[in-house]
């Protein structure tokens, strides 16, 4: 028997939008006190009457197009029927039979239908004294709800898959979608060769995903082998005992009684101005990345790297684009470029990290760390030195020539003063000498080492190395 995973994704992200889906309560994922962002319609008093959140179907609308899913020509919104202490209305507006997107692709999956709703508050408990309380500060913030078809086989296409979507609704500027902020959650539906399926929940992080799917496709693979039936089931991931366990029978959608929202009518999606919903679409990362790959000798995981943080790869272009007016040579531009890369994702990135600072409100300008390449790539001065120069520039937002000029460190190029310490060198070290003449080229960059030390790093390494090469002859 071939047991094959079939596995189909329900995932919510917290749409970014100034106030809510249905009314003008902010919608600030930052606040701290508890029912600030409320008021009657999202807290369900009777007779408040909703709106619709024009940003949010926007959002919606622009995450539709960039899958290639087709935006329903009239969509409309229902009561999705429940009772949990968080639902302040006892129902969830969601869409029912007429999503806002139907159909679309990503990473060869099948996207069935994205949807807008509204999510609910959170429940706080309070374990030492049993109680448990409510804040409404996230009741009714708009949320996007996109099914795929069950066409994932594997744990790692579900993350694959749901960290290409994170990325896209991050490009779109669409959602934060911090899966340890739970602004991004995932539900698997998982069974063997298309049987029963059980839905996974409780899933904050992607690593978790990972875990609680390769679970659960093994422990219905035993209960196949064993006889055992599967049940149709809500399971949550237990991080502690590492296993899914139970929670629930399945609710079928009967059980929630949907019926279109009386409040608010159906609409025709050609309100809005699809033509330019469509082309404010800026670049998506498949897109870029198969540009970096063009434009720039970066290899898969640097390219990777880049696409995963827009705002680091903004600044790289910027800075490239100013070494391309400070170096002509193309391969000095090409390996100008690594160089940048590599400053970039562990100098910079690491002093940046060391004082939380990001890309808004970084003193160095794009065009002085390209002007810094460029003085390393013209062997002004040496990496070493670079390293002090950049935490300079970083601290001063200076540019990095007037600080080597006024700490000293420029490259010492000058012959005259590079023999002197050849020579004194040489005397010092006569075993290495003798070596080298004996055949030992190892011994020459010793040599070279030691002038260097000498020097404070700040020798011209070719030029040392002709002097050396001309003295030992
Ligand atoms: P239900 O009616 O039980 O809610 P749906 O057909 O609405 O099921 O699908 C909900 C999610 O479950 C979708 O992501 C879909 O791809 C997935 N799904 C449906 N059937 C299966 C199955 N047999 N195995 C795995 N996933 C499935
Ligand atoms: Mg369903």
């Amino acid at each position: 028997m071939d047991y094959k995973p079939t596995i189909g994704l329900e995932i919510h992200a917290e749409l970014k939008t100034r106030t809510k889906m249905f009314c003008d309560s902010l919608n600030d994922p930052n606040e701290k006190h508890p029912n600030e962002n409320v008021c009657p319609v999202c807290l369900g008093h009777p007779g408040a009457l909703p709106t619709i959140n024009k940003q949010a179907v926007e959002h919606v609308i622009k995450v539709g197009f960039a899958l290639g899913g087709k935006i329903n020509p009239i969509t409309k919104f229902d009561r999705k029927n429940y009772f949990y202490p968080d639902l302040p209305k006892g129902y969830q507006i969601s869409q029912y039979d007429q999503p806002l997107v139907v159909g679309g692709e990503l990473n060869g999956v099948r996207v069935r239908r994205v949807h807008l709703e509204e999510d609910t508050g959170t429940l706080i408990h309070d374990n030492k004294d049993n109680s448990s309380l409510v804040d409404f500060n996230r009741a009714s913030v708009p949320l996007m709800e996109l099914v795929t078809e069950p066409d994932l086989k594997s744990a790692e296409e579900v993350t694959a898959f749901a960290r290409e979507l994170q990325l896209i609704l991050r490009y779109l500027g669409v959602a934060d979608a911090d899966m340890e902020k739970g602004q991004m959650r995932i539900e698997a539906n998982v069974s063997i060769n298309m049987g029963t399926k059980t839905e996974l929940k409780n899933i904050n992080s992607f690593r978790f995903a990972k875990d609680a799917i390769e679970y659960e496709i093994k422990r219905q693979i035993e209960d196949l082998e064993k006889g055992v039936e599967i049940r149709q089931e809500t399971r949550g991931w237990d991080e502690a005992k590492r296993k899914t366990v139970s929670q629930r029978s399945k609710e079928e959608a009967h059980d929630y009684r949907y019926f279109p929202e009386p409040d608010l009518p159906p609409f025709e999606t050609n309100v809005f101005d699809l033509e330019a919903l469509k082309d404010s679409i800026t670049e998506l990362p498949a897109q870029k990345r198969a540009r970096f790959a063009k434009e720039y000798k970066l290899d898969d995981k640097q390219i990777e790297i880049l696409v995963g943080s827009p705002d680091m790869a903004n600044y790289f272009e910027e800075a490239i684009s100013e070494l391309r007016a400070m170096i002509t040579k193309p391969t000095v531009l090409s390996s100008g470029a690594i160089a940048t890369y590599h400053y970039l994702t562990s100098d910079l990135r690491g002093l940046m990290n060391e004082s939380d600072t990001g890309f808004a409100d970084i003193k160095i300008d794009p065009e002085h760390l390209a002007h810094l390449v460029s003085l390393i790539e013209k062997g002004k001065i040496g990496s070493r030195q670079a390293k002090d120069v950049l935490k300079k520039m970083f601290d001063t937002g200076l540019d990095p020539e007037d600080i080597i000029k006024s700490e000293g460190l420029e490259t010492v190029s000058d012959s005259g003063e590079l023999e002197k310490v050849v020579k004194e060198i040489l005397e010092k070290n006569p075993k290495a000498v003798e070596d080298y003449k004996k055949g030992k080229a190892a011994s020459m960059q010793f040599l070279i080492g030691q002038a260097m030390g000498r020097l404070k790093g700040r020798g011209n390494p070719a030029t040392l190395k002709e002097i050396f090469e001309k003295e030992l002859k």
